[in-house]
């Protein structure tokens, strides 16, 4: 916050203008005390005009243009100092004096007096024409000699070099810049000369930076380095599959948003409902209120998954639903005789979000959460399920992965439930696996009186060919987690969904209530996205648009098995992975995927993509022959 002082070694020098300027650039107000004269335009008009910004009525507003006490004499009134305190004002504040510092104000005292009384920083305003090396030293003499800070001098006309020097020098003072004379002051060509010829961080301020300058010097981004941030692309708008750069190029994304746009962007069925739900209820608590949005979206969820899990908890994010989740499932086993119940177990190469006990059950050494491990609750980790997606089922448990499962579950009686991914592994490694051995997973945690937690966070709404990847199974779980393309993309919002058994376990136990409401719980406005984009789905179209790109990527993609350095290649519904026996660089990827009209961002491993349902044949072609270029490269 900047507050400053513009006053000048004369009337006519281009101050006004000049306190313009700088009010824009500062991004302050203005304000004139004392007009004297009233005729056309008044100073603080002008600066509306030219900068936009608020400005203050004036104390003092005199028709007459002459020196302020004879103007106030004119009207038989009398400039009192005491009405010209600092005002209340929020944020940074230009005030513009009069044209010169000896003014008087009444008979007693001057301009000057008044300005020593603010205490503020002063900028001197001179011209650079014939008189001003005197006025100049003239007026920084008497501001020092009341005590006034001044930050230097403003200049304002056509250059005279020697001249601001010698100010400067003599002056014992500096020269802040030098405003030229514009054929045509419009406020753009005003914020312009003053940006180029001002430094604002001599005036307290910042200087205006770029969108992407901002960025990259304040803002944090996923997994990057704050002080040393890669490369990021300024988004100006998205449709379709397509996002637009502010440079105008545009860039298929392979990512559908970490797997959230699955109807594309701005997708009007949703754009409507949000837009309309905006109308009437934008948000409201969930605490003691419901309304329409949270129970028709409550329907739509128990319609389309399993009948079993009839319990519905709204969430902020994916995290936060594994959180719930997890919450859920110690509160149960505590609520049913079971208070030693607080662990967890998994399979590793998992990934569950980034909050603390989502980041407990993400595998230890390959997640991307290994150094928190002294500060985490320690959990049980077995062997990722050996057996891939497609291949013909192991029964033998030593070779399969559940003879250890079976082994944890039965030695370790802290354990409350079992989480998992199931089927798909996405963050943690993109990973497919035979859904037998969740059906198998399922006996041993009945047998061990373990719950079973799905975290579909990833796989929900149809990715992996399925409506939700227990589809590949004949079981369900006891709690499931939904999150990402719930919205359809537009907003962060999840859902953690959970049976019977567990709702009567928890609400007919010890305190009953289930501790966990967050404030924007049930949000109308997500509420009504994600309802929009589960309606997309009922007529179940997706199925097939799922199916072709699973068969036209399987296709695409195959060429890369033959590439040096590529360990794998595998599809799963809309999921292409190509995966390198090597770590592949993101910020390398970007720009050979940017001239290629991709967005993609591989991690890890894995150079893979995760297209919008709605992506067509030629533009799926365009994301699998970056992915393969992508894999001849990195
Ligand atoms: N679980 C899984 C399986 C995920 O893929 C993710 C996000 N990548 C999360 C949980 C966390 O979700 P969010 O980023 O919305 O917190």
């Amino acid at each position: 916050m900047t507050r400053l002082v513009v006053t000048g070694t004369d009337t006519g020098i281009g101050k006004t203008i000049f306190s313009a300027a700088l009010t824009g650039a500062l991004q302050a107000s203005y304000w004139k005390p004392v007009q004297a004269g009233l005729e056309e335009e008044t100073d603080s008009e002008l600066v509306v005009r030219l900068s936009g910004r608020p400005i203050l009525p004036e104390a003092y507003r005199l028709k007459m243009p002459a020196s302020p006490h004879l103007a106030a004499e004119a009207e038989g009134i009398e400039i009192s100092p005491i009405s010209l305190l600092m005002p209340q004002v929020e944020g940074s504040l230009v005030i513009e004096g009069a044209g010169g510092l000896m003014v008087p104000l009444n008979r007693r005292a001057l301009y000057l007096d008044v300005m020593a009384g603010w205490g503020l920083p002063v900028v001197l305003c001179a011209r650079t024409a014939l008189g001003t090396i005197n006025h100049s030293l003239l007026s920084l003499q008497a501001l020092r000699n009341v005590g006034c800070d001044v930050l230097g001098v403003a200049f304002v006309g056509d250059p005279e070099p020697e001249v601001e020097e010698t100010i400067a020098q003599l002056g014992q003072t500096r020269r802040l810049g030098r405003l030229p004379m514009l054929d045509e002051i419009t406020p753009d060509a005003l914020q312009t000369a003053f940006a180029e010829n001002f430094d604002l961080s001599d005036f307290g301020g910042r200087q205006p930076m770029t969108p992407s300058q901002f960025d990259a010097a304040h803002l944090w981004h996923p997994y990057t380095n704050v002080i040393k941030p890669g490369p990021t692309h300024l988004v100006r708008s998205a449709e379709g599959v397509r996002l637009t750069l502010e440079d105008g190029t545009q860039m298929i994304d392979g990512m559908s948003s970490w797997w959230s746009a699955i109807h594309g962007y701005r997708h009007p069925v949703i754009e409507k409902a949000v837009k309309d739900q905006l109308d009437t209820l934008p948000h409201v608590m969930f605490g003691g209120l419901t309304h329409e949005p949270a129970t028709r979206l409550g329907q739509q969820l128990l319609d389309m998954t399993q009948s079993s899990l009839t319990r519905i908890f709204y969430c902020d994010s994916g995290s936060v639903s594994v959180e719930v989740a997890m919450k859920m499932a110690v509160q149960y086993q505590f609520s049913t005789g079971h208070p030693e119940r607080t662990q967890f177990v998994t399979i590793r190469s998992g990934y569950h979000g980034d909050t603390w006990k989502a980041m407990s059950v993400c595998d230890p050494v390959t997640g991307m959460h290994h150094l928190f491990q002294g500060a985490l609750s320690p959990q049980f980790f077995v062997p990722t399920p050996p057996v891939r997606f497609g291949e013909p089922w192991e029964t033998n448990p030593a070779k399969n992965g559940l003879a250890e499962l079976a082994r944890v579950l039965e030695t370790e009686k802290t354990i409350a439930a079992l989480i998992l991914e199931p089927v798909v592994q996405g963050a943690g490694g993109m990973y497919f696996y035979h859904p037998e051995y969740l059906n198998q997973a399922r006996k041993l945690c009945d047998e061990a009186g373990v719950l079973l937690i799905f975290d579909e966070i990833a796989t929900g709404f149809g990715r992996s060919a399925m409506l939700f990847a227990t589809g590949h199974t004949a079981i369900q779980p006891d709690i499931l987690c939904l999150g990402k393309a719930v919205t359809g993309g537009t907003m962060s919002f999840a859902v953690t969904m959970a049976n019977d058994r567990v709702a009567e376990g928890i609400g007919n136990g010890e305190p009953g209530v289930f501790m966990h409401g967050p404030t924007f719980m049930g949000n109308p406005l997500a509420c009504a996205a994600a309802s929009a984009s589960l309606s997309l789905l009922e007529d179940g179209s997706w199925r097939k648009r799922v199916y072709d790109i699973e068969m036209q990527m399987r296709s695409e993609l195959a060429p890369a098995k033959d590439l040096p350095g590529v360990a794998h290649v595998r599809t799963l519904g809309a999921i292409g992975v190509i995966e390198m026996d090597h770590i592949v660089s993101a910020d390398q990827a970007h720009p050979i995927s940017k001239d290629l009209g991709v967005w993609l961002r591989p991690f890890g491993r894995n150079i893979y993509c995760m297209p919008p349902f709605v992506t067509s044949p030629e533009d799926l072609s365009k994301i699998t022959h970056a992915m393969v270029q992508l894999a001849k490269v990195l």
